[in-house]
């Protein structure tokens, strides 16, 4: 049976180098023994030693292995990725685009959004910053936790690397930002690994490459005249040296 997730999702719950190990394993068919059952799958993946996995087939952070990363750190490790990436491609290759990792940054491309593209858009912002949600454990695992975050972030970062620069975009890009700092600031989120607060970051890099590419941006910074935020990183947003 398919697993409910798909590659995207996957790439989106672990960080860069995880993806790229697992992605690895897989094509070096170090996945092996794979097998379906009623919850998930079960297979083992050999190397200097053989680890034992198992992996739920509705949500790619639920599961277990024995390597030291997923015993020790508690963290979604390359062994877990392949075993739920070989449920999807089932030993077939991996088409480049679906290993690619996309660029997060400014698309370069002048432009509007329009009315219908705006709204999704919207949607799919509004659907990203779900994900990003504050902590409440003990009971959630952190490494659960940490990729919900990523996940959200990862999918922001699409979002935003495929607008076109102009004033009205590059509100939304400010919109969206400011509401990520107020979670950060009182929604109880816990950004100790900096995922969130990276990405704030690279998201003022592309604000930045908006405000050259089309004075109109320099506008939509006027709201940080009358509006502080918590981690103050609208100061990078000076006018005068942009
Ligand atoms: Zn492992």
């Amino acid at each position: 049976m398919q697993p409910k997730y798909d590659l995207r999702k996957i790439k989106f719950s672990v960080d860069e180098g995880t993806f790229k190990r697992a992605v690895g394993l897989y094509e070096g068919g170090k996945v092996i023994d794979f097998e379906d059952n009623l919850r998930g799958y079960s297979a083992t993946v050999t190397g200097t030693s053989p680890y034992f996995i198992s992996v739920s087939n509705t949500d790619i952070r639920k599961g277990n292995c024995d390597c030291y990363v997923a015993q020790n750190k508690n963290e979604l490790c390359k062994h877990m990725v392949a075993v739920a990436i070989y449920s999807i491609l089932r030993g077939e290759k991996m088409k480049e685009d679906e290993s690619a990792i996309e660029e997060f940054a400014c698309s370069g491309k002048l432009g509007e959004l329009s009315n219908e593209e705006l709204f999704e858009v919207k949607k799919e912002i509004s659907s990203a910053t779900k994900f990003i949600k504050g902590y409440t454990g003990p009971s959630k695992k952190w490494f659960e936790y940490q990729s919900s975050l990523s996940e959200g972030v990862c999918m922001l970062e699409l979002v935003f690397s495929k607008l076109p620069v102009s004033k009205q975009t590059s509100d939304l890009v400010i919109k969206t930002l400011l509401k990520l700092d107020n979670k950060l600031c009182k929604g109880g989120v816990d950004d100790s690994d900096g995922t969130v607060g990276n990405f704030i970051y690279g998201s003022v890099e592309i604000l930045k490459d908006f405000a050259k590419l089309d004075k109109n941006c320099l506008k939509s910074f006027k709201i940080f005249e009358k509006q502080e935020t918590c981690f103050g990183w609208e100061k990078d947003l000076n006018l005068k040296e942009i």
